[in-house]
């Protein structure tokens, strides 16, 4: 459960989402626990399911990414996401690029 300090920086929309208004990191909902950032999500999630897989990412399954109601709440694995395959795509290009470099030049 959000701490009441914490659900004053919701806002619970018709369609029953919560949102947070908040601070972010990453465009994650988020607070500072002392020098360290504390997801809400992932907070949240472990506090009803326990820990969270190694690996696994607490998701919004409702599609709205500043959602932090429990009942939307859904564990994944990063591979099936869009935005990871994204990144996962820009590193693919990356090491094609430095193997190019690394790769010898012609002789002849
Ligand atoms: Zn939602």
């Amino acid at each position: 459960m959000l701490t009441e300090k914490q659900m004053r920086k919701t806002v619970r929309t018709a369609d029953g989402h919560l949102l947070w208004t908040g601070g972010l990191a990453n465009g994650y909902p988020a607070v500072k626990c002392g020098d360290r950032t504390l997801y809400v999500k992932r907070a949240l999630w472990e506090e009803t399911h326990g820990t969270i897989p190694e690996g696994a990412v607490v998701i919004s399954t409702c599609g709205r990414r500043t959602c932090v109601e429990s009942a939307h709440l859904g564990l994944s694995t990063p591979g099936r996401y869009a935005s990871v395959r994204d990144a996962l795509g820009r590193y693919a290009a990356k090491a094609e690029k430095s193997e190019q470099a690394l790769r010898p030049a012609p002789v002849g």
